[in-house]
């Protein structure tokens, strides 16, 4: 853990929550996607600190802990998990503001390509969810006459990959 007060916090980033942490004092900030524009263009914490009366280990642990760290799947959302996913969709939009209040445009635009990427995606992953939560409605694993028939290419389509795993593995 950072050591909150003493202005010299141990950096340690980690996958992080994807979400908003009320108790801390800079995400309750509404100033706070300027301190990351402060962050991105260079400033130090103490000079962050300085500009908003904030403490520095406030700061430090506001971008270690509340800012998510994004694993990178070279620019694929469809790769990331829906907590990664969740996390990128928060960032991007930090980041978006950041760039605006910097005036990097490019930037700008990167991260708003990326938030609307990861919000398509989302979308895609819901409706799927959806779409699988109806198809199992009222079929009983029992019974395959109460199957419609996306269960039964669903069935079908498991039951063929277990049965090439068991192929694999009595190969080798
Ligand atoms: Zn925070």
């Amino acid at each position: 853990m950072a050591k909150p007060h003493d202005g010299k916090p141990v950096r340690t980033p980690r996958q992080s929550k994807p979400s908003i942490d009320f108790t801390c004092d800079v995400c309750a900030n509404p100033a706070r996607a300027s301190f990351l524009a402060a962050l991105e263009a260079g400033a130090t914490i103490d000079e962050i600190a300085g500009g908003s009366g904030l403490a520095p280990g406030v700061l430090q642990r506001h971008f270690t802990e509340c800012i998510p760290q994004i694993p990178d799947h070279g620019g694929d959302v469809s790769a990331a998990s829906d907590a990664e996913l969740a996390a990128l969709i928060v960032h991007s939009e930090e980041l978006y503001c950041a760039s605006v209040l910097s005036n990097n445009l490019s930037a700008a635009s990167s991260s708003l390509t990326v938030r609307l990427r990861a919000l398509a995606e989302r979308e895609r992953r819901t409706e799927l969810r959806d779409e699988r939560k109806a198809m199992i409605e009222g079929a009983s694993p029992l019974d395959r006459s109460t199957w419609g028939e996306a269960l039964h290419k669903f069935m079908a389509a498991y039951i063929d990959g277990c049965l090439s795993r068991v192929r694999e593995e009595s190969i080798e």
